[in-house]
């Protein structure tokens, strides 16, 4: 290195010359964090969502290049969070796109010490005969003290924090459609 570039790498000289006196804007900054730029830059685009975790409901941005997403934050305009999101929210990106995502339906059957594979459609059709057979088997027409029942207190149904709106709804309809009434969410709990 020629000695006009050594000194021109010397911090006091650098201070100097990049108006910083203080050290405490580009002077100290390094070549790489130089040229760090936000991940949020490279996106085609950026979506407005909802946070699915919870019922608090807070707003984020969705980053998307080439149809995959590739970055999540809070959404300033949201009043409800003013783009703050918890830890869940900030790691809502690995709900999309995990490693650990599992793709398959997992299945242990009775006793059984490892988990299988199923088909969705095989999975399916053994949750449908299930309920099938349990409502049949432990069906009420009427109460203990002899009033309508119509129901079955055999089946109960625990939703999840990520089910949104529109599917607690489809799922409750369904529950009261078979007369199961013991219909729950962890968001409740
Ligand atoms: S960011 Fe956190 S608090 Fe907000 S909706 Fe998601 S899980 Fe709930």
């Amino acid at each position: 290195m020629k000695l006009g570039e050594a000194l021109a790498c010397w911090p006091v000289v650098r201070q100097l010359r990049e108006g910083d006196p203080l050290g405490l804007g580009r002077a100290a900054q390094s070549e790489r964090s130089r040229a760090l730029k936000p991940r949020s830059d490279e996106a085609d685009h950026v979506v407005q969502s909802i946070c699915p975790y919870c019922a608090g409901g807070c707003g984020q941005l969705v980053h998307v290049k080439d149809g995959e997403v590739t970055h999540i934050e809070g959404d300033p305009a949201s009043p409800i969070s003013r783009g703050r999101l918890c830890p869940k929210g900030q790691a809502s990106k690995s709900y999309v796109q995990s490693p650990l995502r599992e793709y398959k339906v997992k299945y242990r059957r009775p006793y059984g010490t490892h988990w299988e594979e199923l088909s969705l459609d095989e999975a399916m059709e053994m949750i449908a005969q299930r309920i099938v057979d349990t409502r049949a088997e432990n069906w009420e027409d009427e109460t203990e003290d002899g009033n309508p029942a119509n129901r079955t207190m055999a089946i109960g149904n625990l939703g999840g924090a990520t089910l949104d709106n529109e599917e607690n709804y489809l799922i409750k309809k369904l529950c009261v459609g078979l007369g199961i009434v013991q219909v729950e969410n962890q968001a409740r709990i």
